[in-house]
């Protein structure tokens, strides 16, 4: 189990990722703006952050280079769940400090092992049982 802060504007893929996580007992905090997901990552220090790229106010770039920009924050996983699958994309997000990217539309089926990639073994779920099994 990981906690995972998601910085995304839009409910319909706020909703699904916290339905698709939270089915395989991962907990979630959830921020719908750049600011607000800032202060949410002081705030929680979670495990993992995914973080929507266009985003009105401080788009996801930016929330990236912040969150990079604080100590206690620098070793978190900072992970973006981006539409944008054009060639460069990928050097850009990196070098914002993004770890990795995720695209979107949001695949249901291959969206856990997509995070879970981001996550240290000890805290995934064990995504091979179906989540009513889960303990
Ligand atoms: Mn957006």
């Amino acid at each position: 189990m990981a906690r995972i802060l998601i910085i995304e504007d839009n409910q319909a893929n706020m909703q699904l990722m916290v339905y698709l996580l939270s089915a395989f007992g991962h907990k979630t905090v959830e921020a719908t703006e750049g600011e607000l997901g800032l202060a949410a990552a002081q705030r929680e220090l979670p495990d993992l952050i995914l973080c929507d790229l266009q985003m009105p106010g401080m788009d996801g770039y930016e929330v990236a280079r912040r969150i990079r920009l604080e100590p206690q924050l620098q070793t978190i996983s900072l992970v973006a769940v981006t539409a944008y699958a054009m060639a460069g994309d990928r050097e850009k997000v990196l070098s914002a400090g993004f770890n990795g990217y995720i695209s979107k539309p949001i695949n249901p089926e291959l969206f856990l092992g997509q995070v879970e990639a981001f996550l240290p073994l000890d805290k995934r779920s064990e995504s091979s049982k179906p989540p009513n099994l889960q303990s």
